[in-house]
């Protein structure tokens, strides 16, 4: 998955690698190989990229001295926040010719709004840091990923940033007011703020929110908080059939409307990759089914949440949606369901190479999404196991699929441009997307181009010359060079 266009930019010199260490310091300046590692290896392995150096600015001021010395000699510079992504857009190209600002030391939570619906921090604060700032003042911050221990703050608003709790309170886009971002020049745009309404010309902030650090370089936000639910009831339900995912979702939101805060899916298989290889985990039911949905919903009073869950639960088992169920009892049983789930992708790791994809269509057409992508993937690559899970009330599937046993790794991978182009076919064919949460990096840049119309590429690629004239920032992500 690479192109010789990656491999033309021509790498910065000593003096100048001396200039831009000198902005951050000789400690915070990386040029070993070995301590360089870490940043250049996304967690899949898709991608390994190489950099004469990495540089972790502490300030904004920092960020901007080194993106105006940047702009100035036309050297790449490739944002990174906890290396989590999931597209290859933190890594920098094989060409050795890119630098990375590491944003994870701008770690300042700046300060709670005074009416409490609001918390500003730096880019580097990781998600979980902020849910805990935010819990601290009894409040909640409801974004929430599997990899929120080191997913930064910079980078969810960066990729837009999905995740489990999208259904109530939606993506990353929608849980920020306020934006500081460098600019590829070096200017600080200070547009931080906690309004509610703000209607003074193009929105600005939605620009830069899902741009991949390719516009600019967010370096704070101001967060939106909410209240925190006095309750929450977990349930982890087992499914007869595929049929019953749709009319299982519309009677949840049918009985609970708003207090319905996650409503995810996984195939049966799946789940059997789970028990088998996370540590700690067991099936919550006896036997096995074909699909599994892990229902959460919260309330605003004590009782409230587990006794609407309960009455669903029932209504679902006699109307055959549901074959068995359990409720967690506990903070620690639901904490365990919710392990299952969150463990989805880590799983799938010890069944060999995984074609993965991440891909939304309207919610009423996710059964049709899963059998035909299921027809498509057989067609296509006989014996491998499409393992499909993920957010089934945003309509967002992550439809990966497993090598058949016993296939080479490699072989297995080999297909993967094949069988995406296959799969995205068909969630286009159904008005889908073909990323619903974790952006465009490198993985699908090629992809975007074509399921994306002249009009929209091109006024892509006028607002990216418009930002980023010389073309330095994440150069060859989202779009090609
Ligand atoms: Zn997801």
């Amino acid at each position: 998955m690479t192109s010789s266009s990656d491999r033309s930019a021509k790498a910065p010199g000593a003096d100048l690698i001396a200039r831009f260490a000198a902005i951050v310091g000789a400690d915070n300046a990386i040029t070993d190989a070995a301590e360089q590692a870490p940043f250049l290896r996304e967690w899949r392995d898709l991608y390994v990229g190489r950099t004469p150096l990495i540089l972790k600015p502490a300030t904004t001021q920092e960020v901007s001295r080194i993106l105006a010395l940047a702009n100035a000699e036309g050297v790449g510079v490739v944002a990174q926040g906890g290396n989590t992504g999931l597209v290859g857009g933190q890594i920098p190209s094989e060409s050795g010719a890119e630098i990375v600002l590491s944003l994870t030391r701008l770690k300042q939570i700046r300060g709670l709004g005074a009416d409490g619906g609001s918390l500003t921090v730096e880019a580097g604060v990781t998600l979980a840091e902020a849910q805990a700032a935010a819990r601290s003042a009894g409040r909640l911050f409801p974004l929430s990923l599997a990899s929120e221990g080191s997913a930064t703050i910079g980078g969810c608003l960066a990729t837009n940033a999905g995740g489990v709790a999208v259904l109530s309170y939606g993506t990353a886009r929608a849980l920020v007011s306020g934006l500081e971002v460098v600019l590829a020049d070096g200017s600080v745009w200070d547009g931080l703020g906690a309004l509610k309404k703000d209607n003074t010309g193009y929105d600005l902030r939605d620009l830069f929110v899902g741009s991949e650090g390719t516009l600019g370089i967010i370096t704070a936000a101001t967060l939106r908080l909410y209240p925190e639910p006095v309750e929450r009831a977990t349930a982890f339900a087992a499914l007869p059939g595929l049929d019953a995912l749709l009319p299982l979702f519309q009677l949840a939101e049918a009985q609970a409307g708003a207090s319905l805060t996650a409503f995810e899916f996984m195939s049966g298989e799946l789940l059997g990759f789970v028990t088998r290889h996370i540590p700690g985990t067991q099936r919550p039911l006896a036997g096995e089914a074909p699909w599994y949905v892990l229902l959460e919903i919260s309330g605003a009073a004590e009782g409230r949440a587990t006794g609407l869950l309960e009455a669903l639960l029932a209504h679902a088992a006699t109307a055959g949606l549901v074959s068995d169920a359990a409720v967690a009892g506990s903070l620690t049983q639901a904490a365990a369901l919710w392990r299952l789930r969150e463990s989805a992708s880590e799983a799938q790791k010890g069944e060999g190479g995984s074609i993965k994809h991440d891909v939304s269509v309207p919610v009423g057409r996710v059964p049709e999404l899963l059998s035909k992508a299921a027809d498509v993937v057989a067609r296509i690559s006989p014996g491998a196991r499409p393992v499909p899970f993920g957010h089934f009330g945003d309509g967002n599937v992550h439809y990966n699929i497993s090598q058949p046993p016993g296939m080479a790794r490699e072989a297995f991978l080999a297909q993967w441009d094949e069988v995406a182009r296959a799969v995205h076919d068909v969630v286009t064919s159904l008005g889908g997307s073909i990323s619903a949460e974790h952006g465009i990096g490198r993985l699908k840049r090629e992809e975007l181009v074509r399921v994306k119309s002249a009009v929209e590429i091109d006024l892509m690629r006028r607002i990216k010359t418009a930002l980023d004239p010389n073309g330095i920032l994440n150069p060859g992500k989202v779009l090609s060079r």
